[in-house]
């Protein structure tokens, strides 16, 4: 429906503006009866719908109505699978129209700095490429039903600890390339109706009043459309806000703020136009909420069932398979260990705590998928609501595992071990867990072990098992998913989306997490995830994008569609993936590049593309992958844009981060003119280094020499004389040559040395 709202506002008082700037309550937006203004309902999120009745909270602690609850985001990221993602989406879109929710609070696209975070469960990745990937397919799922989302924590909002005072400060290339990163590409690829600003500082700002943060980047840099709205009770100063670029405050404050706004305005601290465009930004999204509405949505609860069990398969992780202990046979007896497996952990704690429509029990799939030729039995194993071993219940277990030709324990992270609000302190499973393990594999060395867990834990014990499932946070299909995954009726086709440590001291935020007070610097830089690891060369437990089969998979025919590129051209790349097993399955094909030659420091490779194709045995397929400019490029803090330098790069395709298994190299050409400004106290290496003023250098230290009637030297010796040179300023020659180099002829040289290289068109690397 065609409106004009700009003419719509013009009829507001300044009250009514100001009063669109918070919500009517908890859910909800306020609305301007006189005007036609409706109210909408914004609610949780991201891979389920809460949508409460009464009782509003923001911690998930009152009741919901029944809704799907899907694998939450890390494990939903280890499909690594755009399309279902996307299909994802559409299911929640539908049923956020069939409950009346006009915007979904998600997807979640923090990165995963340490493992600690209590939240990592519901953010996809520790790599930027893969976050920003999936978020845009999860929002454009929700959209494409009429739905909007809510991009959040928007940013660099990566720990619970002290999360609503605490001031993240990071470097601005950092930021840049890994923090915002993760939100660029989805903003502008999917365009989410909202952005949540997250309740930390970044860099001295609270991020919801941080105007870099919601008008430089987010709206004028990225081009989003919609608004931004607070964290919940991410306010600080809501006028503050107003100015930064944050449209609306949730939840209100009983009025508070509105008037807080108007004060502003009739005092001239914000312009009442700055008020104007925000509500500008309010009403298009309303009424494209109220232009979408189906009034007559229903959604089929069973299908969506099964979708997250195919959701969850998909997503889970199949670790280690020695002696081909998995699939496991549908015969003999099979002992099921462990509370976890008939009370499932499947969704994390907080906000995003679903009301499931159903639930699977773990024990009763793995019985109904095992079939009447096989006999399968239980024992407990421990106490979920304690970590004390309790050793009737490991005898019990023992004896499960003794009469079994095959034992499968449960084991993980209970609730009270994770949750939105606060981190986790290390990363070990409870104690009589472990115990259990340890005391079950003295009975059984056919033994296989399925987590339940939202982030990365120690296995101490991984020697002791033959077969590891990482079943991340499944959702309400994970019984389903896990039985079809354990017999083989669906083959594991999961990849990690983040670096599993051998211990959390590896981890590379490990000395900075979660910080000191109200402090936390990211001192690890660039360096996150993967990033350190393959740079370090840190060998972790399990690394980025590692994952198994029950079939095997060939690559062949890497071909580049050129040698050499200018910056401003697309490349293609194309590799042939054969399976070569027995089973049908599924490749996700994952592409990094590297920078051979670099003057600035980056890390060993990142990722920039990835696929995932489904092959019967003995099919080929041809994967292929477009890069431009921005796989090849680096941030860079004086130009204030992407760059790429000028040089060869590496083009590798990987089964993970760490098992590279084609090469290829391309050479980038830079169009950018960097202009080099040489000064009294630019080291000479730089200078020599330099095309253009190398040349006039030499030239300048022979008539130097001559002047000075310098001696000659051996080899050795000039040698020396050349590496200590390297480092030395221009202005040094003054003070070492007695006179003979004085401050004119300097000022003249370097008058010299500017015009020549501002007249030559460069395109050399920056320094
Ligand atoms: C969370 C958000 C959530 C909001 C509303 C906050 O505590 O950080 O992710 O969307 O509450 O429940």
């Amino acid at each position: 429906m065609q409106r004009n709202i700009k003419q719509l506002i013009s009829q507001m008082t300044l009250e009514e503006k100001a009063s669109l700037c918070s919500g009517l309550s908890f859910w909800r937006t306020k609305g301007i009866e006189r005007l036609g203004i409706p109210s909408i309902v914004l609610t949780d999120g991201p891979h389920g719908l809460r949508k409460q009745k009464e009782g509003a909270d923001h911690l998930g602690l009152n009741e919901s109505v029944p809704a799907t609850c899907f694998p939450s985001a890390a494990g939903l990221a280890c499909s690594w699978d755009r399309n279902l993602i996307e299909k994802v989406g559409v299911a929640l879109g539908e049923e956020c129209q069939a409950e009346d929710v006009a915007i979904l609070l998600g997807p979640g696209a923090n990165i995963k700095r340490s493992p600690l975070c209590g939240r990592n469960f519901e953010y996809f990745t520790e790599d930027p490429y893969l976050s920003s990937e999936l978020a845009a397919s999860h929002i454009n799922g929700v959209q494409s039903q009429g739905v909007g989302t809510s991009l959040k924590h928007f940013a660099a909002n990566n720990q619970e600890h002290r999360r609503m005072s605490v001031d993240s400060v990071v470097d601005e290339r950092t930021l840049r390339e890994i923090y915002l990163a993760s939100f660029e590409g989805a903003v502008k690829k999917a365009q989410p109706w909202t952005v949540m600003s997250a309740y930390n500082m970044v860099n001295g700002t609270y991020a919801s009043e941080n105007e870099y943060l919601l008008t430089t980047i987010l709206k004028e840099e990225w081009g989003l459309e919609g608004f931004v709205v607070s964290d919940w009770g991410a306010v600080d100063n809501r006028v503050n806000g107003l100015a930064a670029g944050l449209e609306l405050e949730m939840p209100p404050t009983g009025g508070l703020s509105d008037q807080q706004i108007v004060e502003a305005i009739k005092n001239g601290q914000v312009s009442e136009e700055k008020l104007d465009q925000a509500v500008e930004r309010l009403l298009k999204v309303i009424f494209k909420a109220v232009d979408n509405k189906n009034k007559n949505a229903v959604y089929d609860i069973e299908n969506h069932h099964l979708l997250a069990r195919e959701v969850a398969s998909e997503s889970m992780v199949l670790l280690k398979n020695e002696d081909y202990i998995l699939p496991l046979k549908k015969e003999g007896t099979i002992a099921v260990i462990g509370a976890f497996a008939k009370s499932p952990r499947y969704q994390g704690g907080g906000s995003s705590h679903i009301n499931p429509t159903k639930l699977d029990n773990i024990f009763e799939e793995i019985e109904k998928s095992a079939g009447s030729d096989s006999k399968v039995i239980y024992a407990q194993g421990y106490d979920l609501n304690s970590d004390d071993i309790d050793n009737q219940l490991v005898q019990e277990a023992r004896e499960a595992a003794s009469q079994s030709s095959v034992t499968v324990i449960f084991v993980g992270l209970p609730d009270r071990y994770e949750s939105e609000g606060y981190d986790r302190e290390h990363l070990r499973i409870p104690e009589n867990q472990s115990r259990l393990i340890e005391a079950v594999a003295e009975r059984q060395k056919n033994l296989v072990v399925v987590l339940s867990n939202g982030a990365p834990i120690e296995m101490p014990w991984i020697d002791r098992v033959k077969g590891l499932l990482e079943g991340y946070l499944g959702g309400q299909a994970l019984g389903g998913a896990i039985a079809d995954l354990l017999f083989g009726d669906t083959n594991p086709s999961g990849k990690l989306a983040e670096t599993f440590p051998v211990r959390l001291k590896d981890n590379p935020s490990f000395l900075n997490f979660p910080g000191e007070g109200d402090n936390v610097e990211y001192k690890e830089g660039l360096f996150v995830g993967y990033r350190y690891y393959d740079t370090k060369e840190v060998k972790p437990l399990f690394p980025f994008g590692y994952g198994l089969s029950y079939t095997n998979f060939e690559y062949s025919n890497l071909s580049l569609s050129k040698k050499e590129m200018k910056d401003t051209e697309t490349l293609t790349v194309s590799v042939n993936v054969k399976n070569i097993g027995q089973a049908a399955g599924k490749e996700i094909v994952q592409l990094y590049v590297r920078d051979i030659d670099s003057s600035v420091i980056r890390p060993e490779k990142e990722l920039k593309g990835f696929d995932k194709v489904f092959l019967q045995p003995g099919e080929e397929k041809t994967v292929t992958f477009e890069l431009n400019k921005r796989a090849f490029a680096y941030y860079n803090v004086s130009l204030k844009d992407w760059h790429v330098e000028s040089g060869e790069y590496e083009i590798l395709i990987g089964k993970s981060s760490q098992e590279i298994v084609a090469k290829g190299i391309i050479n980038v050409v830079s169009t950018v003119q960097v202009r080099k400004v040489f000064t009294q106290n630019t080291p000479m290496g730089d200078m020599m280094a330099d095309p253009i003023a190398g040349p006039i250098i030499m030239n300048f230290l022979s008539s130097l020499g001559q002047s000075m009637g310098a001696p000659q030297s051996d080899n050795e010796q000039s040698d020396m004389i050349n590496a200590m040179m390297k480092y030395m300023p221009l202005r040094a020659f003054v003070s070492f040559s007695s006179g003979a180099f004085n401050y004119d002829m300097l000022n003249e040289l370097l008058l010299h040395l500017n015009q020549a290289s501002q007249n030559k068109d460069l395109t050399s690397k920056v320094n």
